[in-house]
C-alpha cells in the first residue's frame, strides 16, 4: 500500500478509536496524579475526579444527561477504574442532574442538609432546570444520596484520604467541600467565587461567611489550590476574596436599608467596584443585592435566616 494511503488509514483509525466528547472539547485537566478538574464550558458547572488504584471518587454530577456523558467519556480517557463514590457538594440542580449517568454502581454521598434539600425540593429545581435546557429535556431522575454525614467524613479509597467538610448553610441549604490534604487541594464548589460573580438567590450570606471560616479551619491551612463549582481554579486567597465580596454586599445592602431605600432602589444603586470585573457581575449583582436586602431585613426583625430558605428561588435555578 502506498505510504500516503497508509497514513490516511492510520488517521482514520485514530479518529474512529478516539472517544471524542459530543462537545468536541477536552475539559478534563490533570492537576496532580490524583486529581483531575473538569471545567464546564460557558460557566456551566465544574466537576472533579479523584483517581486511586482501587477506583474513582467523583465530585458533582453535571447538569444534564449529555453533559454527564461527556464528562464520563473524558474520565474514561484517564482511567478505566470503577467509580466508587459520587459526592454532591450541594443540592442545586445543575450539580446533581447527571447522577443517573455517573453513579451506576457507585455510592452517592452528601451532607444531611443537602439530602434534606434534595428531598424537599430537588424534583422541583430539576424541573425548573429542564425548562432552561429545553433542547436536552430528557428525563432527569433525582438520585438521592445513599450515605449522608454531618460535619466531617473521610473516604478512604486505594490509600487516598478524601475529606468531606460539611461547611453548613451558605450558598445553598448545606454546602460540602472536598479536601485532599496530601495534594493541598480544596474543591469548594459554589461556596467560592474565583472569576465569576456568585449565584446568591437562596443563600444566607451571614451563614456563608461562617461556612467559609469553617472551610479554612476544617482544611487546617493545607490549601494551595481552590476549585470552584463554576469558572476558573484559584488559590487559597479566593476564600478571602469571596468573604470580602459577601461582606461588601452586606455593607452596601445594610447602608441602603439604613438610608431608607427600597429593595428596588438598592438593586439599582449598589455597585461593588472591587468585583466589577467578575464574569456576570452586571447580571447577577442586582438580584444578589435584593436577596441580601431581604435577608438583612429579616435579621433586623429577629427572624433567623436559617433553614429552610425563606422561599424557593424566584428565578431559574442553577449556576
Ligand atoms: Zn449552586
Amino acid at each position: 500500500m502506498p505510504r500516503r494511503a497508509l497514513t490516511l488509514l492510520a488517521v482514520v483509525l485514530a479518529v474512529l478509536s478516539a472517544a471524542v466528547p459530543a462537545s468536541g472539547l477536552e475539559r478534563l485537566k490533570r492537576v496532580t496524579d490524583r486529581f483531575y478538574f473538569f471545567q464546564g464550558d460557558f460557566g456551566n458547572p465544574n466537576s472533579g475526579v479523584i483517581v486511586t488504584p482501587d477506583g474513582l471518587v467523583l465530585i458533582d454530577a453535571q447538569w444534564s444527561t449529555a453533559a454527564a456523558a461527556d464528562f464520563l467519556l473524558e474520565i474514561r480517557e484517564v482511567s478505566d477504574r470503577p467509580i466508587r463514590f459520587l459526592v454532591y457538594t450541594h443540592a442545586h440542580a445543575d450539580h446533581i442532574s447527571g447522577a443517573h449517568v455517573l453513579a451506576r454502581g457507585a455510592t452517592v454521598v452528601a451532607s444531611a442538609s443537602t439530602a434534606r434539600e434534595m428531598e424537599e425540593r430537588g424534583r422541583e429545581t430539576i424541573e425548573t432546570l429542564k425548562e432552561r435546557i429545553r433542547n436536552q429535556a430528557d428525563d432527569l431522575p433525582l438520585v438521592l444520596p445513599a450515605l449522608t454525614f454531618t460535619e466531617r467524613a473521610v473516604i478512604q479509597v486505594g490509600g487516598v484520604e478524601v475529606i468531606l467538610i460539611d461547611a453548613g448553610r451558605g450558598h445553598s441549604w448545606g454546602d460540602t467541600a472536598v479536601h485532599l490534604p496530601a495534594e493541598g487541594i480544596l474543591y469548594a464548589a459554589d461556596l467560592v467565587a474565583t472569576n465569576r460573580f456568585p449565584w446568591i438567590r437562596d443563600s444566607s450570606t451571614r451563614e456563608w461567611l461562617a461556612a467559609l471560616s469553617r472551610l479554612s479551619a476544617g482544611a487546617g491551612g493545607s490549601i494551595e489550590r481552590v476549585f470552584p463549582g463554576h469558572g476558573e481554579p484559584g488559590g487559597a486567597a479566593s476564600i478571602e476574596k469571596t468573604k470580602r465580596l459577601l461582606k461588601a454586599l452586606r455593607r452596601e445592602a445594610g447602608a441602603a436599608i439604613e438610608a431608607g431605600l427600597s429593595s428596588v432602589e438598592a438593586q439599582r444603586r449598589v455597585r461593588l467596584a472591587e468585583f466589577s470585573s467578575l464574569d456576570n457581575y452586571e447580571f447577577r449583582l442586582p438580584p444578589a443585592v435584593g436577596r441580601v436586602y431581604d435577608e438583612m431585613e429579616s435579621e433586623k426583625e429577629g427572624i433567623a435566616p436559617g433553614l429552610p430558605a425563606p422561599a424557593p428561588p424566584a428565578e431559574r435555578p442553577a449556576p
